[in-house]
């Protein structure tokens, strides 16, 4: 194994960013875990250090973890927190998006667990997502409250320069990879009824989860690139299971399927690492985003969150 080294900082240090000897000039890639991939990830992060940050939102879901991970730099953090603390209705979205970008962040690989809509999108299968049906109601969605009124452009939600590079690479690993699927995201915490299922079906959803939003929104109103790569742990309920299973054996099926996904996944970011690929590229128009999005007159913008600004543009 390799050599692991873990110094924790003080908290609200976001200047003290220790980075590995040697790739102090190489870009700081974020990577958000969701189920599944957040364990595997912090398992094989080496010489890594944790941050504390603080943010106008509130404390991220925990410490962000910066190291080297498959030769590149990354800072990770864990989306539901250490032990599955948070659900999707209580993640702190916009504290994770804030923290990475105020890291130096502009190029986030973001996870999670995913039902499927659609035969041919099969469980222990990898989808990236390449639209979203945002269902939610109870979440921060915007940094921009009671800031100003900001309307950033989101017909496509994901960078399409990363999404392709991430398709690119898809080639070299075994697992199928499905290219540009629509995610259905659904407040929760309980799952489906059979009724919600089938009309995601009908609506054009292929994926059906409960956090792909608010993130991506609040991605580009960071001004950063944003793919998202969804793990398959099942069909969701509109397809009847063929035999009858009892809810132990099944939770063990979807369990498995998801340890396999993850493993794909794994693998599938570390080629996108290692593609060579620029991934990031401030020339991509989500580095723009803000350019044309705020319409509330500098003048009638209280000074007091020039640093939301600021960190926000960067
Ligand atoms: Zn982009």
């Amino acid at each position: 194994m390799t050599e692991r080294m873990d110094s924790t900082s003080s908290p609200l240090v976001d200047s003290t960013l220790r980075q590995s000897s040697g790739q102090a000039s190489s870009p700081l890639i974020g990577l958000i875990g969701g189920s599944g991939l957040g364990d595997a990830v912090q398992e094989q992060l080496v010489n890594f250090s944790e941050t504390a940050v603080d943010t106008p939102y509130g404390s991220p879901s925990g410490k962000i973890l910066t190291g080297t991970f498959s030769g590149a730099r990354i800072a990770f953090i864990n989306r539901h927190g250490d032990g599955h603390r948070f659900s999707p209705s209580t993640v702190p979205y916009a504290a994770n998006i804030f923290a990475l970008k105020k890291l130096g962040v502009t190029t986030v690989i973001s996870s999670c667990a995913v039902g499927s809509l659609k035969k041919d999108i099969r469980p222990k299968d990898i989808a990236i997502a390449g639209q979203v049906i945002d269902k939610t109601f109870k979440r921060q969605n915007t940094f921009f409250d009671n800031i100003a009124a900001v309307h950033s452009e989101l017909a496509n939600p994901y960078c399409g320069r990363l999404r392709d590079a991430i398709v690119n690479a898809a080639g070299s690993i075994k697992s199928k990879v499905h290219s540009n699927a629509t995610y259905v995201c659904m407040e929760g915490p309980q799952f489906s009824t059979r009724a919600e299922s089938l009309m995601h079906q009908k609506w054009g959803g292929e994926l059906i989860g409960m956090t792909a939003m608010p993130e991506a929104k609040l991605a580009r109103e960071a001004q950063m690139c944003f793919a998202l790569i969804a793990l398959v742990s099942d069909y969701d309920c509109w397809r009847e299971p063929n035999e009858k299973k009892d809810a132990q054996t099944l939770l063990g099926e979807i369990i498995g399927n998801l340890n396999e996904a993850t493993a794909n996944a794994i693998e599938l970011i570390k080629a996108v690492l290692q593609s060579g690929e620029n991934l990031c590229d401030d020339n991509c128009p989500c580095r723009k985003s803000l350019e044309l999005a705020v319409w509330t007159k500098p003048q009638h913008i209280d000074p007091k969150y020039k640093e939301i600004f600021e960190v926000l543009r960067k």
